[in-house]
């Protein structure tokens, strides 16, 4: 019988050593040695899996990909040294010069870079649709495009795209569906069970969960995949060994952690709705957020992020930072520590004013980052620095 999700991410282990070590240990080594000519024949001609060189795998790495690839029903993955390594790789290995991406507006800052300044360079053009107008991203679609890309819920302003019906277009034009789950976490929603082919995740996110390390993993289908890995294992944007085995003990406990993260993040979205100092609050679990009906049928609870207005603008809300007594101020998100986030002068700043309102980014918007602390202590800082 397949066991439940949290039992396979702490019982799944790729090796013991003849130590018979309980807990995983690290595999902090650069190349693996062979008995002789033939075996070294073997592996490299790849009629035999094993580890080569940490370039290519390492147990560490492998342990950390079969764990995400499980929670997220897939096929295979492959992991990065980071969530950009990801996305990128995942671009480079599937697109080809003159192929075109149609995209959700409002993406993770990096990800637009790429859009916008790099995939460019290799004649990669993207056209991008509202979150809530997925008619028009049908619209965009062109002979030459190839992916269809988005984030759900959406970095920073948390908006939820529907993923069945994003499926359904990718399927009937023959486009690649690519979903960033970084803020949902396999634990709280699996796109490929919606149709996607391929998920990406920044483990430097949740998954580590404590703000330690940086990583990346690309799961789906095998064929894809391979692609994937290859590039990856021949361009070098390789998970370290060290990160993965950081990231394999973390997923053991992602369940309770995001368990903890969302029943505090609804309390403090509820609680901040009601103040007189904000002009709105933006939690998939609110019955007020937009997509509210959509969040409840592909999310089994609302993460960790909130999204809220300071009253008062862009003056208000850098006032509001400036109050916060003990909370992080910090660009990061995901992790044990709350953080409280500006998008508008940090994260998105390299955005025009009117980009930013385009991706929902509105300038005494603030973005937080629900951690583990007790959460009347989380709200107690945030309503300090509101009544100041
Ligand atoms: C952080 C983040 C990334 C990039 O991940 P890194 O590990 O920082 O490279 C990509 N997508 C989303 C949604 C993110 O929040």
């Amino acid at each position: 019988m397949k066991k439940h999700t949290e039992t396979q991410l702490i019982r799944t282990q790729m090796e013991r050593s003849q130590y018979m070590e309980h807990s995983t240990p690290l595999h902090l080594t650069s190349s693996f040695v062979f008995e002789d000519a033939e075996e070294m024949r073997a592996a490299f001609s790849e009629e035999k899996e094993r580890n080569i060189y940490s370039r290519f795998s390492n147990p560490n790495t492998t342990e950390f990909v079969q764990k995400v690839a499980d929670m997220e029903g897939a096929e295979d993955g492959v992991a990065f040294a980071t969530g950009m390594g990801a996305v990128f790789g995942t671009f480079a290995a599937l697109l080809d010069s003159g192929d075109h991406i149609v995209s959700a507006r409002s993406v993770f800052g990096s990800t637009h870079a790429l859009f916008t300044k790099f995939l460019p360079k290799w004649n990669i053009e993207t056209s991008y649709f509202a979150v809530d107008d997925l008619a028009a991203a049908e619209a965009l679609i062109q002979p030459n495009t190839k992916m269809l890309y988005a984030e759900s819920p959406t970095n920073p302003g948390v908006d939820v795209l529907d993923l069945e019906a994003l499926s359904r277009i990718a399927k009937q034009h023959n486009l690649l569906l690519v979903i960033d789950n970084c803020f949902a976490t396999p634990y709280l929603q699996q796109p490929i069970a919606y149709g996607a082919d391929l998920v990406i995740h920044s483990a430097t996110k949740l998954m580590d969960g404590q703000g330690r390390v940086l990583g990346g993993v690309t799961v789906g289908k095998k064929e894809l995949i391979r692609e994937i890995y290859l590039f990856a294992r021949n361009t070098g944007s390789s998970l370290s060994p060290f990160n993965a085995w950081v990231l394999s003990k973390s997923l053991e406990t992602l369940p309770v952690r995001v368990d903890r993260h969302c029943q505090s993040a609804l309390h403090i979205a509820e609680a901040l709705e009601k103040h007189t100092e904000i002009t709105w609050v933006k939690y998939p679990f609110l019955p007020s957020h937009p997509q509210y009906e959509l969040a409840k049928k592909q999310m089994t609870q609302g993460g960790s992020i909130i999204a809220f207005e300071v009253k008062g603008g862009l003056e208000a809300g850098r006032a509001f930072f400036d109050k916060i007594q003990w909370l992080s101020l910090s660009s990061n998100l995901g992790d044990s520590r709350t953080i409280v986030t500006h998008p508008a002068s940090t994260t998105h700043s390299k955005l025009s004013p009117e980009d930013q309102l385009a991706v929902g980014i509105t300038p005494g918007m603030v973005r937080l980052s629900v951690g583990l602390e007790h959460p009347e202590d989380i709200l107690a800082d945030l309503i300090q620095a509101l009544e100041k």
